[in-house]
């Protein structure tokens, strides 16, 4: 008989921290600005004999953030430790990280199944640690750059609750919009600033015992997240049908092969011989400092999109699309705030054309300078059939591109719409007058011919008649020559 096997998943994210400076000292932490490679470097971040580290006090702040976002405990006495291994991208021979006493622990992020349905996904802890130094593999030798040893890193581990690709990769989305709302990461995963690893094991549905994990190191993209992981799911399935037993190892995965390529045995806690970092004191955090934290969570995607859905009735799915950024929800409230029409037409414009904008341009929508108030004003002219839909499509994008004064936009390029009866008529009249061998072909029962006599009308009327009254003249007049 064969088995049906469940994938369980758990992912370690590091996300880089947004602070000014490195994690333990004074060196800029912007090293995608540096103009030379080993330019932003000082005793301490190469590791020079005697250099003291000073913990980052913004690096603690955005950490708590997280922390408290996540819904985690934030531990008000919780200390760094050293990691030991060596590596040439790793000056001290160790990183300076968080073990035993992380700075958050047990938290909790509701994310959506294959099926959609809810579910929820302990994060196990959230600790400080600092990113390591960048290898340039050249043919024969590499080069290292220091310019991002130290940099702050946090990293974020979640239980491994998740049963599906689908879980994950709405978990680790929701994340990165976590992030990116906080403000304490770019969530630029192509520049590595956020990079998840996946841990994954198999074992026969019903069983609730955990089998042995492989761990996919540094996914760059949620795509590789998704085939690395879906591809390492069925490896091990095959292996174990035919017999075989998975190792614990960490795997790389080839993007342009499309598979996971073994890296080196996986290493136990044990392994880098993790001890208290004698350099720094604890951390001490007082809960009034903690508690001043938490007033500065802003409104987080969750809480937003429950809050669109009762104030502005939006269907789920339009809710969360439009706050999948804070960016773009407030570019939505803001517009919707302004227009009399009603909310889901907003949305349908801001999803539609205008993110066809961003996507044709290549802009994002921190650089599009179109007022809402203009915005909401052209939208409320197709509401109010002032202008077509589709002149309003050729106003935006002049508005888009030109800025000005919707109204002025439709004056200019004779754009309005026209209502009324007798103009529309007279055109309708006309192009039955014209064309009687389609009239009769229609009158006949080509009722496909009808799309065409509109096409006429739009022709005619440069887009301008409005499509409800010619329609409606358009059925009359054809009727009326029926023989
Ligand atoms: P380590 O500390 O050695 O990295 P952990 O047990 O702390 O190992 O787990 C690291 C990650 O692996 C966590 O995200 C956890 O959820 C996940 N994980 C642990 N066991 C399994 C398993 N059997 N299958 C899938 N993921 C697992
Ligand atoms: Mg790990
Ligand atoms: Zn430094």
């Amino acid at each position: 008989m064969k088995l049906t096997y469940e994938p369980v998943i758990g992912l370690e994210i590091h996300g880089e921290l947004l602070t000014n400076s490195k994690m333990f000292c004074s060196c800029s932490a912007d090293y995608g600005s540096a103009p030379e490679p080993n330019t932003l470097i000082c005793p301490t971040c190469t590791g020079l004999p005697g250099a003291m580290p000073v913990v980052n006090k913004k690096a603690v702040e955005l950490a708590t953030l997280v922390g408290l976002a996540l819904n985690c405990s934030i531990n008000p006495h919780n200390t760094f430790a050293r990691k030991n291994y060596y590596y040439p991208d790793l000056p001290k021979g160790y990183q300076i990280s968080q073990y035993e006493l992380p700075i958050a622990s047990k938290g909790y992020l509701d994310v959506l199944d294959d099926t959609d349905a809810q579910q929820r996904i302990t994060v196990r802890r959230v600790h400080i640690e600092e990113d390591t130094a960048k290898l340039a593999h050249e043919k024969n030798y590499a080069l290292v750059d220091f310019n991002r040893a130290g940099v702050p890193l946090l990293e974020i581990v979640s239980e491994p609750d998740m049963r599906t690709v689908e879980a994950a990769l709405s978990y680790a989305t929701k994340i990165r919009a976590i992030l990116r709302y906080l403000g304490v990461n770019s969530g630029d995963m192509e520049k590595g600033v956020l990079r998840f690893e996946a841990n994954i094991s198999v074992r026969p549905m019903g069983s609730s015992e955990f089998r042995t994990r492989t761990e996919i190191k540094n996914l760059n993209s949620f795509r590789a997240l998704t085939r690395a992981s879906a591809y390492e799911i069925e490896r091990q399935i095959k292996v174990y049908e035919s017999g075989g037993t998975i190792v614990q190892e960490t795997l790389g995965w080839d993007d342009v092969r499309g598979v996971t390529v073994s890296q080196r045995g996986k290493e136990d806690a044990h392994d880098y011989r993790y001890f208290p970092e004698p350099d720094l004191p604890p951390l001490q955090l007082s809960s009034a400092w903690i508690e001043s934290i938490r007033t500065q969570l802003p409104e987080l995607p969750e809480a937003k999109t429950k809050r669109f859905i009762t104030d502005f009735e939006l269907t789920p799915s339009d809710a969360r699309f439009l706050t999948s950024e804070k960016s773009l929800a407030n570019f939505f409230e803001s517009v919707v705030t302004k227009s009399k029409s009603p909310a889901k037409t907003v949305h349908s414009w801001i999803a539609g054309e205008f993110m066809r904008y961003l996507n044709d341009s290549g802009l994002s929508i921190e650089d599009v300078t179109l007022p809402p108030e203009s915005f909401a004003k052209l939208i409320d002219m197709v509401t109010e059939k002032t202008v077509s839909g589709n002149n309003a499509k050729v106003v935006l994008a002049d508005l888009l591109k030109n800025g000005g004064d919707p109204q002025e936009i439709v004056r200019a390029k004779n754009l309005a719409q026209v209502s009324d009866e007798g103009f529309v008529q007279e055109i309708v009249s006309k192009i039955l007058n014209d064309n009687p061998k389609e009239v009769d072909e229609y009158n006949a029962g080509k009722e496909t011919l009808f799309q065409w006599f509109m096409g006429q009308v739009a022709r005619a009327t440069k887009g301008k008649a409005d499509p409800n009254v010619a329609k409606e003249l358009m059925v009359k007049g054809l009727a009326e020559r029926k023989k």
